[in-house]
């Protein structure tokens, strides 16, 4: 156990690491020298507000305690390890050593579960650092295609054109790993199911629209874009 929170401090230690790394780029390298708009520049910060408050949120939001089930009957969702019946999508996880509602998986890339308290917070850290990678690679793509061109003709570049040639790489490699995971979670969303539902085949808790699927992780429309907790409506849609 020790081991597993271990990985979780050592990923919030090196997460706002990138972050910083990604903040000095854009806002030293670029708006410093004046080659980015005001405009782009509060642009480029509401964006990085957003995306460490959404990664802050999914990892200092737990997972909800298990209430038992009374009914002793059911072996179905017997837990051996917790030693009780659990309800219907609750999963246990054997990192985190606890049942989980409606976890989705165990993720690597944050080192924590991803539950229905989380879940929302985690996909904004997908969708809204996609969106930073574009606007990123949009600004830097000529320091990105110079960085490359300089290993073919040996042109010594400055300091600051390797930093940004380095900073486009990182967002090009963020945004192709964000599309790769939305790819799977997406199509999961608007069925509302998760990734271990995914491979077991039940579609059972679909709401009967797309919509109120994405409205029973994310909340209402109007803040399922922020790294706020969803309404109390859409949350007891939840099963
Ligand atoms: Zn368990
Ligand atoms: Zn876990």
């Amino acid at each position: 156990m020790w081991i597993e929170r271990t990985k979780w401090m050592l990923a919030n230690i090196g997460w706002p690491i990138a972050f910083t790394f990604w903040y000095q780029i854009m806002v030293v390298l670029y708006a410093a020298n004046g080659e980015i708009t005001q405009l782009a520049l509060y642009y480029f910060q509401f964006l990085w507000i957003i995306i460490v408050c959404s990664y802050f949120s999914a990892s200092f939001t737990p997972p909800s305690k298990c209430q038992i089930e009374d009914d002793k009957n059911s072996t179905a969702n017997f837990c051996e390890l917790c030693n009780y019946s659990k309800p219907p999508r609750w999963h246990h996880c054997r990192r985190c050593n606890q049942c989980v509602h409606r976890m989705d998986h165990h993720c690597p890339i944050l080192q924590l579960c991803i539950h229905n308290k989380n879940h929302k917070y985690f996909l904004l850290f997908l969708l809204w650092p996609l969106q930073l990678a574009v606007f990123t690679v949009w600004h830097g793509y000529f320091n990105f295609w110079k960085m490359i061109r300089s290993v073919y003709t040996g042109e010594i570049l400055s300091t600051t054109d390797q930093l940004r040639g380095t900073g486009v790489s990182n967002a090009l490699m963020v945004g192709f790993a964000a599309i790769y995971l939305l790819k799977n979670q997406l199509p999961n969303l608007f069925r509302n199911q998760t990734l271990i539902e995914e491979s077991r085949e039940t579609t059972i808790y679909d709401l009967g629209s797309w919509q109120e699927n994405v409205k029973s992780v994310m909340g209402s429309w109007r803040i399922a874009w922020l790294p706020v907790p969803i309404d109390e409506r859409n949350e007891k849609k939840q099963k």
